[in-house]
């Protein structure tokens, strides 16, 4: 790749924030994301301060035909927030967060993280639907659509995304919302990074209490059929207000375990009695449900998912968990290769599933599970084994599975996959990319070629 020194220069002069290439100082820090396998190398790094930052680089990528990746928390496991040889967007130094109590209504910009989003809201008593992993980036998850402790009662996280600044291909700012760029703002629920940058985020909050009510119950391993098969019966009619997902993990000191973990969210004097059936099922070896406050339930999956190691995802969606598909998770589970790998499953329910299916980008409206094959290891040598595990899990209940959720796509995942992840609204998507994008510009990403 060879830029022409002053034009990069120029690029610098134009800038808030820095500009890194390979041989500076932070480049190496900077061009790495949350999955470790990842190891890309762009040829400039825009450490974006601002709207205007963003402009420079989109401009400056266009003029001289170079690939842009846009990082926003750098979770992509397919490492699509890098590119080799290109320029990587880094907005991660964009946090602010702007809350209106009033009117119920959050903007944010897109480097900030779901805890600081969380410990913003939060100060009002409000939030909206975030990941359960406090370190993910707010852009990349509610853009490819948003699933968390929230969403049977508050719908997706893009459901509740009302209105966004975005940096289209032509280096331009435009509005998305009800009234400006309708088109646009539908494409952005759920069609992912296809259509531009986004700079700030408008969001729906919700009055949510400091204090609810939820944790941690595990059982050992050998009661996985009991308590998965347990586990498919309370989703059923599962109200709104209870969000609950299921795990087979290893505990920090090596236990491996199957899990639930739920919460709360309704009325906190019916907590106990809600919560009581799974607390008491069977004979679990750790009950760790009780009060916790809003903003640490969103981190209780942090400790299981740090930066620094190398992962390796195959995920799906399954309307049913019958015997069969359960047998057959266990049967893997028994064989994980790794101390840090997981098989988990969230619930999708609830106000996700009461709008119609293009309503939003987002297709998914039927009640289900996401089901996710979470390979994890530290040593690169062990890339092989690791990567197998999830691949012949994969491959043994995959006969099952309908769909896929577009933030849990892996690097090898093909086409098909893609394409199927985006449903029946797929071909809307197409034309709209031709809208917004027709060259492509945007392609680091889930991608959906302009049609
Ligand atoms: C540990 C972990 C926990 C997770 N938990 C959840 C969860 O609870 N719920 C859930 O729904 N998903 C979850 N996910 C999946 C998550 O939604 C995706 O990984 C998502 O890509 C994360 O967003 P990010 O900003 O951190 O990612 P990044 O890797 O920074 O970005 C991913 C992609 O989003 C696009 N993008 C990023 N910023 C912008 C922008 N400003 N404008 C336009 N496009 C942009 C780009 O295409 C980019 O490649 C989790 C992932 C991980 C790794």
């Amino acid at each position: 790749m060879h830029l022409e020194k002053a034009a990069v220069e120029e690029l610098r002069a134009r800038l808030r924030g820095d500009l890194l290439q390979p041989g500076d100082a932070a480049y190496d820090a900077t061009r790495k994301v949350w999955n470790e396998m990842v190891d890309k190398r762009p040829a400039l790094i825009v450490r974006c301060k601002g709207v205007a930052d963003v402009i420079a680089g989109v401009r400056f990528a266009r003029q001289h035909d170079l690939v842009l990746a846009v990082r926003g928390g750098g979770h992509n496991v397919a490492g699509n927030a890098v590119c080799d040889d290109g320029l990587m967007l880094d907005c991660n130094g964009m946090k602010s967060v702007h809350v209106d109590p009033v009117n119920g209504i959050a903007r944010a910009e897109p480097g900030v993280t779901w805890a600081e989003m969380n410990h913003e809201t939060q100060a009002f008593g409000l939030a909206t639907t975030g990941g359960v992993v406090s370190h993910t980036g707010i852009a990349g998850l509610t853009l490819g659509g948003g699933l968390g402790w929230l969403a049977a009662k508050h719908g997706y996280t893009c459901d509740n995304l009302i209105a966004a600044d975005v940096v289209t291909a032509d280096g331009n700012l435009v509005r998305a919302s009800a009234e400006q760029n309708a088109d646009l703002l539908w494409a952005l629920r759920g069609g992912g990074g296809n259509f531009g940058v986004v700079t700030s985020f408008e969001f729906q909050l919700h009055p949510v209490a400091p204090i609810v009510y939820g944790g941690m119950v595990a059982w050992p391993f050998e009661a996985a059929r009991d308590v998965l098969k347990f586990y498919a019966g309370i989703c059923r009619d599962c109200p709104d207000d209870l969000a609950i997902n299921a795990g087979i993990i290893y505990t920090p000191d090596g236990h491996h375990v199957v899990a639930l973990i739920g919460a709360w969210l309704g009325d906190m004097a019916e907590a106990e009695a809600r919560l009581a059936p799974i607390r008491n099922f069977a004979a679990p070896i750790a009950d760790m449900m009780g009060p916790i406050p809003y903003t640490v339930l969103n981190t209780l999956f942090d400790g299981g998912n740090p930066f620094g190691v190398h992962r390796y995802w195959k995920s799906g969606y399954f309307a049913e968990l019958g015997d069969e598909l359960i047998d057959r998770v266990i049967e893997h589970a028994a064989a994980t290769t790794s101390p840090m790998s997981a098989i988990l499953l969230f619930r999708v329910d609830g106000a996700c599933t009461r709008k119609d299916p293009s309503a939003t980008a987002f297709s998914l409206r039927e009640a289900c599970w996401d089901f996710d094959v979470i390979a994890q290891w530290t040593d690169p040598a062990g890339a092989e084994g690791h990567i197998a595990w999830a691949r012949q899990l994969w491959n043994a209940v995959e006969p099952f599975s309908r769909g896929v959720y577009v933030n849990h796509l892996d690097a090898d995942d093909p086409r098909a996959r893609i394409r199927s992840a985006y449903g029946p609204n797929y071909e809307r998507l197409a034309k709209l990319k031709t809208k917004f994008d027709p060259t492509n510009f945007f392609r680091m990403n889930n991608n959906i070629p302009p049609g």
